[in-house]
């Protein structure tokens, strides 16, 4: 299944925002999820919100333990005539044309206040208004605080080359996809624009000698500058990983990209500035963990 009703964000939400919702703490536990139809109360687990991109073999959706049958099951079944678990992956996600990004860290909406028949009553009611009005406008602009979806959308529609129609909108500003993204290979520095974009490129991840914390993820490729060409660098102090609600995660990751040295693409919301006493070096300063993102590079050899 697309979408289901989360009692953490109540809302009736596709996957996407899900694991969206997942990597930026506003949502902890992936069970807590109801099949989105208002006469049905099964419970839903959202399958891969937990794992890294690289680690899935599929995208994030909803399941149920046990098989179940209701109107929305039924209505999914017959618009597509495969699998529940398939039903409209691609269209809610991939069709919306404007997607939001947002700077503020989504609040967790239920609060543990009143009796527990007083949330459900309230439940019910929230999730038959939002069930419908997603009904009424299908479309519904995808906003996310970190860039893990904005990626995915990115790489699929870079594969069907549907880069300038799709767009997202930063701070009341629409940008095509073709336009935010910025490949890092060969970049220009006196073109490039004021504000933050998201810059990509393979890249390796190095600890820090002697900060047994710090990490730095040194880009493979050039950035032009007006006397020399450099290769830039995203430091990422310790402190920047505490800060993050998934810390442990983050650490984690990062700890095993940097020994097995795989190729990896990074994915940073910044710019690239030029430091140091002499100008020796360019970096991308990253503040929250939510503007960056990485995708393995498979080898098919
Ligand atoms: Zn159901």
């Amino acid at each position: 299944m697309e979408i289901a009703y989360s009692f953490d964000y109540e809302d009736v939400i596709d996957a996407e925002k899900a694991y969206d919702l997942f990597w930026s703490g506003a949502i902890t536990d992936k069970k807590n999820f109801q099949c989105p139809s208002p006469g049905c109360s099964a419970q839903l687990t959202c399958a891969n919100i937990d794992k890294p991109r690289y680690a899935m073999k599929k995208r994030p959706y909803f399941t149920t333990k046990d098989k179940h049958n209701c109107d929305y099951v039924e209505k999914c079944e017959k618009s597509v005539g495969v699998g529940a678990e398939d039903v409209g992956r691609r269209a809610g996600y991939i069709d919306s044309q404007v997607d939001t990004f947002l700077f503020e860290r989504p609040k967790r909406k239920a609060q543990g206040n009143g009796s527990k028949t007083d949330l459900e009553d309230k439940d019910r009611e929230i999730k038959k208004r939002k069930y419908f009005e997603q009904d009424n406008k299908p479309a519904r602009n995808g906003e996310y605080n970190t860039i893990k979806p904005l990626v995915s959308k990115f790489e699929i529609c870079k594969a069907e080359e549907q880069l300038d129609k799709h767009y997202l909108n930063i701070a009341g500003y629409k940008i095509p996809y073709s336009q935010m993204f910025v490949n890092i290979d060969g970049l220009d520095l006196s073109t490039i624009c004021k504000y933050d974009r998201i810059y990509f490129g393979e890249a390796t991840v190095f600890k820090v000698p002697k900060k047994n914390n710090d990490f730095v993820v040194r880009f493979a490729e050039k950035i032009i500058g007006e006397r020399k060409a450099y290769f830039p660098t995203i430091y990422i102090a310790d402190s920047i990983i505490q800060k993050h609600c998934w810390r442990h995660v983050w650490g984690n990751m990062l700890n095993e990209l940097a020994d097995s040295r795989e190729r990896t693409i990074f994915y940073i919301y910044s710019k690239p500035k030029i430091n140091g006493k002499e100008q020796e070096y360019v970096n991308l300063q990253i503040t929250n963990l939510n503007h960056l993102d990485y995708r393995i590079i498979e080898d098919y050899n």
